[in-house]
């Protein structure tokens, strides 16, 4: 058998035209364009792609975007206090900062001094809480990137044994909640689980978020279950020539993709969900600040 790649690259296209949609419908209706600030500390490659990257799927949604850019030597209180000024902004409607930050800065204090309702990414106390209890929140976008996915490969999820690889506050125990939410039977595996090829051999949806490159064997795969590679692995590649690059996932792809019945591919799977959910999150965000409705599809 060989599985269905999912297209995350189409699937978010689509929900970013979709965002589009009702952000100009929104406006024309009188509500204000919703904001996101991006703030990036420092020099850090990676985090300078990202955020080229979601400053531009931002503009194209209609959204307006607003970078902050500060130094590598940024004190925490600076931080703070730009925060402060984000948090009271009347036209910012979400706030992204970008990790990892610079080691003066505590992250933990960065993320909870953003306002819970500005707060895109998901991951203040206020939003993880809430999505434990059940309550309105703003969701980590990988793990809800990941979800549906996963919904729109299987439709109902309930009943289903889930094992979610990696408890990360960013993706692995977000992830678990969410398929908890949908009524799947869910484990959380991690480095201490033992014997976790039998563990996930027993999964009708495996989750990988590990950052191990091909860790998930074939044989590890209950055949037709469906697989999340969430990993981002950048690998040497010769044979693409001196000093290239390549992305790999946690899944090895090859042999996985002869015994899943579906599969994200790395890249073009997952990782551009978080972008798209990025900018639904800063939508919702927008409608319950500035008080307009959102059509059922994007709530
Ligand atoms: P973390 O390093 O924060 O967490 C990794 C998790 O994997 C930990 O819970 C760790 O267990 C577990 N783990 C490590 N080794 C093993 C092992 N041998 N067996 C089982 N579990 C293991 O990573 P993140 O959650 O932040 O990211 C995971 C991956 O997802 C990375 O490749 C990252 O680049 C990628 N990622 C992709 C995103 C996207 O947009 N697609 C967004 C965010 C992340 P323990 O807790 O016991 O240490």
């Amino acid at each position: 058998m060989s599985a269905k790649i999912i297209d995350g690259k189409a699937f978010a296209a689509n929900l970013t035209a979709r965002i589009g949609e009702v952000v100009k419908d929104a406006m024309a209706a009188g509500a204000p364009q919703p904001g996101l600030a991006v703030v990036l500390v420092g020099n850090d490659a990676a985090s300078e792609v990202y955020v080229r990257n979601k400053i531009r799927t931002t503009e194209a949604s209609g959204m307006a975007s607003i970078e902050h850019r500060l130094p590598a030597s940024t004190s925490q209180d600076e931080l703070l206090a730009l925060i402060d000024t984000l948090n009271n902004d009347h036209a910012i409607d979400g706030i992204l900062v970008q990790l990892p930050l610079p080691e003066q800065i505590n992250a933990d204090a960065v993320i909870n001094a953003i306002s819970p309702e500005k707060d895109v990414d998901g991951f203040h106390v206020v939003n993880v809480g809430r999505l434990w209890a059940g309550l309105p929140s703003l969701v980590p976008c990988t793990p809800y990137g990941s979800l549906l996915l996963l919904k729109d490969a299987l439709g109902d999820l309930s009943g289903m044994n889930a094992v979610v690889v990696g408890r990360s506050n960013i993706v692995g125990k977000p992830m678990a909640q969410l398929l908890l939410s949908e009524n799947c039977t869910v484990t959380i595996a991690h480095s201490r689980s033992k014997d976790l090829p039998a563990i996930c051999r027993e999964a009708d949806i495996i989750v990988a978020a590990v950052g191990r490159p091909d860790m998930v064997k074939g044989d590890w795969i209950k055949p037709g279950a469906v697989v999340i590679d969430v990993g981002i692995n950048r690998m040497e590649s010769p044979e693409r020539g001196e000093g290239k690059t390549r992305l790999t996932g946690d899944v090895d792809f090859n042999e996985a993709k002869e015994i899943a019945s579906a599969i994200t591919p790395v890249p073009g799977g997952v990782g551009p969900m978080t972008i798209a959910c990025l900018l639904r999150n800063t939508l919702v965000a927008a409608s319950r600040r500035q008080g307009f409705s959102l059509p059922k599809d994007m709530m």
